[in-house]
């Protein structure tokens, strides 16, 4: 996967999260403050317009990471931005990323998002679509996926993942403010993730 790759993920993400953006909102609306969608359809419109030219796969996440960062509000900009940049350091000057290469920058993004955050598992977060995305990556991988299929792979657990936060009780961020009465309702963070992921696999698949 090289740079023009990389580019058009954030593009088709940018315009996966315009369309979801109403949806994103309501279920932040449900539990928290009613503005993930808008916040995120800002920063991935923010890092759209900051994508380099001629600028290896690593310095394209990177850029649009920071973008996210300062256009961002809210928890997830930093969040989602920390993940981009994280993924973006770990592929280093690589031009074309394989597979493994990948795997590593979505492990990285992983570790950011739980550096920053603190969540883990189970906590009804953004970290309940990822972690088991990036190991759902890694067992594909394992076992002999190329690229558009430990993607694949990621993308379809990052959906079960979210699915699976609708009976979790918050235990970081706005929603835990709730306490019980989060439980019963899907997470924004971790459904925008899978958005994410499935734009991925979008662009990677054949
Ligand atoms: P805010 O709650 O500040 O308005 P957003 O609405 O944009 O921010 O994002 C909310 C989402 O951010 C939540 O649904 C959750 O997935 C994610 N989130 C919040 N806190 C954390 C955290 N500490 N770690 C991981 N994800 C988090
Ligand atoms: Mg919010
Ligand atoms: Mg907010």
């Amino acid at each position: 996967m090289n740079a023009e790759g990389f580019a058009a993920w954030v593009r088709h993400a940018a315009d996966l999260v315009s369309a979801d953006a109403e949806r994103l909102t309501r279920l932040d609306a449900a539990i928290g403050d009613g503005d993930h969608g808008h916040n995120l359809d800002r920063g991935f419109r923010a890092a759209v317009d900051a994508l380099p030219e001629d600028a290896p796969p690593g310095r394209v996440l990177v850029a649009a990471g920071r973008a996210i960062v300062s256009k961002t509000g809210g928890a997830s900009g930093p969040l989602y931005g920390t993940a981009l940049r994280r993924a973006g350091k770990a592929l280093g000057d690589a031009q074309d990323v394989d597979a493994a290469g990948l795997g590593g920058a979505l492990r990285a993004a992983l570790d950011g998002v739980q550096d920053l955050g603190k969540a883990a598992e189970g906590d009804k977060t953004m970290v309940d679509a990822l972690a088991p995305a990036v190991a759902a990556y890694e067992a594909a991988l394992a076992g002999g996926s190329d690229l558009p299929g430990c993607v694949r792979a990621a993308a379809e657990a990052a959906a079960r993942g979210a699915d699976d936060t609708v009976p979790m009780q918050a235990r970081k961020g706005r929603a835990s403010y709730l306490g019980p009465r989060s439980v019963g309702h899907l997470d924004p963070g971790a459904s925008s993730t899978a958005l994410l992921l499935r734009g991925l696999a979008d662009v990677t698949g054949e």
